[in-house]
């Protein structure tokens, strides 16, 4: 970040107990009431909106008997990244919307927070799948996010073999370089990775980054296959004049170097910060500037709330926050006079110490075929080049981690079958 912006007033106890975990954990008493609150659907709506298609009456029934073994073992066997999309997953427009009880009386069953004591309860006994006998079949992954590392790790229970590339220093992808902070506290994504890779057959190789030091033909030449889980590495631009002065920067940085930092207490935000964009990357780069001790913080949003990828949960918990969302203001321009950014809307003009843009990140291309700007994918998660799958953010459908982390687990049983498992 700049010199030039200040310290908040934030004493660095705050701002260390502001980053404290934003949802604590359920007792062993809230669970069980929240488990007998489950009707166990025959048809169970909740489990047909899960990406993952966990079953969610499945293992909300074993917590409700005290079978914590069983519950998780239903949740992981569908979904490896169960621990984080119990914290991050939006349940309100998926599960926990589907739910019976919703409809009934506005109060779902608390689907994610029942997921969160299961998986919780499993990650202090460590990995519970064991690895079928090995293949001889060796795999590139290239990505250690959550698609790369559920396709490894459904993989390596296979018995195959499988190396791991990532562009960081640190595996993890977006889990542990852009979801804020509070989300994923106490290292949570890292101590998931080292769960999930504990199965075995998995090694991970960092700072190998697709078309510079490492190159998808020679990985086809010495892979039995490999899978594409490399995300979106590029980020979309504003197009307006000045959005690429002194103080302007990405939102997804400025989360990575949050998440990174050992010493929140010493990052600087300035007084005043404007966030471009309506997403959850631009409700959690917002409501972190606040948690820093920005005073005035407003993000600048081109349509209407309903239009805002983010949930409308998520904009209230940035609103709680004390984050002010301007709805069709467009920024037409970005201006600098005597070191002071404003940006400019058609109605309005806002001056911020720090501007933060948030309009989405894109796929750079290279290596397979590309169709509206990911990749081109069939329904087996083959690429257009033999040998190569692909899935996650990186190719079409929904941005979001469980998603990912299904696209992982099913093209590993595609590249199993293309083996000739
Ligand atoms: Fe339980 Fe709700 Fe799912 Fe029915 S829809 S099984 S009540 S969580």
């Amino acid at each position: 970040m700049s010199d030039s912006l200040t310290r908040p007033g934030l004493t660095p106890a705050q701002i260390l107990a502001n980053f404290a975990e934003a949802h604590p954990p359920l007792t062993q008493a809230q669970a069980l009431v929240e488990a007998n609150r489950c009707y166990f659907c025959y048809d169970a709506p909740c489990t047909q909106a899960c990406p993952t298609g966990i079953d969610i009456p499945g293992f909300i029934r074993g917590i409700a008997t005290g079978n914590l073994a069983g519950a998780a073992s239903k949740i992981l066997e569908e979904n490896i990244f169960g621990g984080s999309c119990a914290r991050v997953c939006p349940t309100e427009i998926l599960c926990e919307r589907a739910c019976v009880r919703t409809a009934e009386s506005g109060e779902p069953i608390a689907i994610g927070a029942l997921q969160r004591v299961a998986t919780d309860w499993q990650m202090e006994r460590g990995n519970p799948f064991a690895r079928a006998a090995e293949t001889g079949k060796r795999i590139a992954v290239v990505g250690a996010g959550p698609a790369g590392l559920a396709c490894a790790h459904a993989l390596a229970r296979l018995g195959h073999a499988v190396q791991v590339f990532d562009a960081k220093a640190k595996p993890g992808g977006l889990n542990e370089y852009g979801i804020a902070a509070y989300k994923l506290a106490d290292d949570f994504a890292a101590r998931e990775i080292g769960f999930i890779t504990a199965i075995g057959g998995i090694a991970i190789e960092y700072r190998k980054c697709l078309g510079e030091n490492l190159h998808l033909d020679d990985l086809r030449e010495t892979f039995d296959a490999v899978f594409l889980g490399i995300g979106l590495r590029g980020t979309n631009h504003l197009g307006i004049a000045g959005e690429f002065l002194p103080g302007v920067r990405d939102a997804i940085d400025f989360i990575a170097e949050l998440r990174q930092t050992q010493d929140k207490t010493a990052l600087k935000i300035g007084r005043r910060v404007v966030v471009i964009g309506g997403g959850n990357t631009a409700i959690d780069a917002a409501t972190q500037a606040r948690l820093l001790g920005a005073e005035d913080v407003t993000m600048l949003y081109r349509r209407g709330p309903e239009h805002m990828s983010a949930t409308a949960e998520e904009q209230a918990w940035a609103q709680r926050h004390g984050v002010a969302i301007r709805f069709w203001a467009a920024p037409l321009q970005i201006t600098e006079a005597h070191g002071a950014l404003s940006v400019v809307t058609e109605r309005a003009i806002f001056p911020a110490d720090l501007i933060l843009k948030a309009v989405g990140q894109t796929f750079l291309g290279g290596g397979p075929a590309v169709e509206g700007g990911r990749i081109k994918i069939d329904a087996s998660y083959r690429t257009s080049l033999p040998g190569v799958f692909a899935g996650g953010d990186c190719v079409p459908g929904l941005d979001l981690t469980v998603q990912a982390v299904q696209d992982g687990k099913l093209a590993a049983r595609a590249i199993h079958e293309f083996l000739g498992g």
